[in-house]
């Protein structure tokens, strides 16, 4: 239970917990969801405070900024209900095959021009196999290797055999996005042509192969703040790196096209309540960050967020890129990305140990 202060405020008991987290330790879940469920914005604002502290306290000022290319687009066999790539829903998102090296080149040059330190190519399709996709899927990250410009990364869907994790590692991939979207009770309602497993199976399969893991999910697609907790708690079990946080930006056609939006303070307590339980991830603000947050975008900091997805999404367009630079100049943030800050981390796991974690139902 949450314990009021006299004047009705938590401030005492966020404090409690604030420094708690500082010091190096971790809250409960039970703890987490006292912080899901304030309610006043006094109580909100103050727990922002203490998340800016935690992220000043294991990030610094550093915010790594990525971007993201989509190598092939829509006609998904998946049917993910926020998805404007999915084959089931009527959208206007465009449809492509996989693209020529050209475009993708081209992409990290901009990338690098903005000072992004990663460009992630993602494919809308259920996974990647062995086979020429796969050979093709390979010449591309290497040749983004050599340039050197920007790290690879990739979002390709789920993989079903550690020798695709491997290849892709061989060929240079270092950081594989791979969602587990929303809390495992709540997945079913927006997925059933794959599972929740399939998706750890995959990030199992990754963390064994020696590739860091980027996954988060989306919010405001009508799931509960217990669910918003228990996804927070399942990335830190599968030993995520980096937590994109989408806010469901309802697209029409989908079956999520009049879910209403989260309020502001919702979505910058979910963001605060995700560094309490993460506090030396990489909290990354991704989709649905213009269209939902408007004039708070800067507040994500404060929050705790210390990851930005920067340029266009996959099918919905972003702010431009220099008003961004322009927000973290504004802030004193700098966009140089320090990779030790994830792997000085006392809590980093070797790819094997968090391998085994994940074969324990019980902490995902
Ligand atoms: S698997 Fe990916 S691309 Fe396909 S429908 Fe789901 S979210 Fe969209």
């Amino acid at each position: 239970m949450i314990h009021p202060n006299v004047d009705g405020s938590q401030h005492d008991r966020i404090a409690e917990l604030g420094r708690r987290v500082l010091a190096g330790g971790d809250i409960t879940r039970a703890e987490a969801m006292e912080l899901f469920n304030l309610e006043s914005s006094g109580d909100i604002f103050d727990l922002l405070a203490w998340a800016n502290r935690i992220r000043e306290k294991f990030k610094g000022n550093r915010v790594h900024l990525c971007s993201i290319v989509n190598a092939k687009a829509g006609g998904c066999s998946e049917n993910c209900k926020f998805c404007a790539q999915s084959a089931f829903w009527q959208t206007s998102a465009p449809l492509y095959g996989f693209v020529d090296p050209e475009p993708v080149r081209q992409a990290a040059e901009e990338a690098h021009r903005n000072g992004v330190t990663a460009l992630g190519l993602v494919a809308a399709w259920k996974g990647l196999s062995e086979g020429p996709m796969l050979d093709e899927v390979c010449e591309r990250i290497a040749e983004l290797k050599r340039l050197g410009t920007v790290r690879p990364d990739a979002s390709l869907g789920i993989i079903k055999s550690p020798r695709v994790a491997e290849r892709l590692r061989e060929a240079g991939l270092e950081c594989y996005n791979h969602n587990l979207e929303t809390s495992r009770r709540f997945f079913p309602n927006i997925c059933t042509t794959h599972s929740y497993e399939d998706r750890l199976e995959t990030i199992q399969h990754l963390k064994r192969a020696g590739i860091r893991i980027c996954s988060g999910g989306i919010i405001g697609m009508g799931e509960t703040r217990e669910d918003r907790c228990e996804l927070a708690f399942a990335l830190k079990a599968v030993g995520a790196d980096f937590v994109p946080i989408n806010i469901l930006n309802p697209i029409a056609g989908t079956p999520l096209e009049s879910q209403p939006p989260l309020p502001v303070l919702e979505i910058l307590k979910t963001i605060a309540c995700f560094r309490f339980i993460l506090p030396r991830q990489e909290i990354m603000i991704a989709g649905g960050r213009t269209v939902n947050l408007r004039d708070a975008q800067s507040l994500v900091f404060m929050a705790g967020a210390s990851a930005l997805m920067v340029g266009n999404y996959l099918t919905t367009l972003n702010q431009p890129v220099e008003k961004d630079l322009q927000m973290l100049r504004d802030l004193g943030l700098d966009p140089r990305w320090d990779a030790a800050s994830l792997d000085a981390s006392p809590h980093a796991k070797t790819a094997t140990q968090s391998a085994t974690a994940l074969a324990q139902p019980a902490a995902a």
